[in-house]
């Protein structure tokens, strides 16, 4: 609920009506930016008394939001938010690139892509340690020696580390990891979401490959109302009929979530088409679509890849493409 309040309400009466509405049992959104003409409320609305709010001499007007999710509605928080990963920042006008393996294989091939991704302009390094594979035959991932390669190469680099987690039990494992993915598979791991919730470490919450906005919007709930209000979300393609590509991305999603939401989304071109030759148009469609970042595999030799080297992109490409990146931001910037 949102509580519109008259411009000449008085600090010491707003102070007043906020101690009776928390007296009723509400939590008031401190992110919703509270100043004498709003306070956003997340509580059972529907037991308040709107006609006794009303009667209280500062109060304009009072919306019910209709949205299942509170915490993620932009209607709570106007302002786009700016999530920090370690000093680099994603959303609010904040553009970054997230690139790296698919899989950590080796020291050589992390401390490689790291260093050309890193040249090429990258502000952030991927790389799976715990991978979820259709099938059980197929490579896992390193686990816990595969976050010692991805640090090691945080270290080289300097940038800032995602990778993803698939069972709360390995948090411990992720203390110096700076972006925690919860991959597609996972987006409704409602325990997960919750232990989640309880850090404030920053979260790339990927879309289910069969959700909707508003079930991703509510999964982001699901961390932010444990407290953790540091959710990034991703496109990366949706399940359709169509059997060209790997999944079908959903462009339409970026505009729709800055209409609904105040979090930064990004979008995956590699997961999203699972073949390299349209990784860069898809990604630059996402720019113009008004993405706030993207997420690109990058393999030194993707024909060797242990995972999804049809759709990695060599470093020399990956170079090519963020070349085109930093044009078309400015270009969609001084539009
Ligand atoms: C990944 O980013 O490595 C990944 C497995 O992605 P998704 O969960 O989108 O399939
Ligand atoms: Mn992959």
């Amino acid at each position: 609920m949102i509580i519109i309040l008259k411009s000449d309400a008085r600090k010491q009466q707003i102070e007043a009506l906020k101690e009776e509405m928390v007296s009723q049992g509400f939590a008031i959104h401190e992110s919703a930016g509270i100043n004498t003409q709003l306070l956003g409320l997340i509580g059972d609305t529907s037991k308040v008394d709107v006609d006794h709010v009303m009667a209280n001499d500062i109060v304009e007007t009072v919306q019910r939001i209709q949205e299942p999710y509170k915490k993620a509605n932009r209607k709570f928080h106007p302002n786009d938010t700016a999530v920090d990963i370690g000093g680099v920042k994603i959303g609010g006008g904040e553009f970054q690139v997230i690139a790296g393996p698919c899989s950590i294989e080796t020291k050589e091939q992390m401390t490689e892509v790291a260093q050309k991704v890193k040249e090429a302009g990258a502000g952030l390094l991927r790389g799976g340690a715990f991978k979820p594979r259709t099938s059980p035959y197929a490579f896992q991932g390193l686990h816990d020696e595969g976050l010692k390669l991805l640090l090691e190469a945080k270290k080289a680099t300097g940038l800032p580390v995602v990778t993803e987690i698939m069972d709360a039990s390995h948090l411990s494992l992720f203390e110096d990891v700076d972006l925690i993915q919860v991959g597609t598979r996972n987006m409704q791991n409602f325990e997960l979401l919750k232990e989640l919730g309880k850090i404030d470490k920053p979260v790339l919450l990927k879309r289910g490959m069969a959700c909707t906005i508003d079930e991703w919007l509510m999964s982001a709930e699901y961390i932010m109302a444990g407290g953790n209000e540091n959710v990034i979300l991703c496109e990366r393609g949706i399940r359709t009929y169509e059997t060209a590509v790997r999944n079908t991305l959903d462009l339409s999603a970026i505009p729709m979530i800055k209409k609904k939401s105040h979090l930064p989304v990004i979008v995956d071109p590699s997961h999203a088409t699972g073949i390299r030759f349209m990784v860069e148009p898809m990604a630059l469609a996402a720019i113009a679509a008004g993405a706030d970042g993207l997420m690109v595999e990058v393999h030194n030799n993707p024909a060797k890849a242990l995972c999804d080297g049809p759709q990695s992109l060599t470093p020399e490409e990956f170079d090519h493409m963020m070349q085109k990146v930093t044009k078309t931001r400015d270009f969609f910037q001084n539009l």
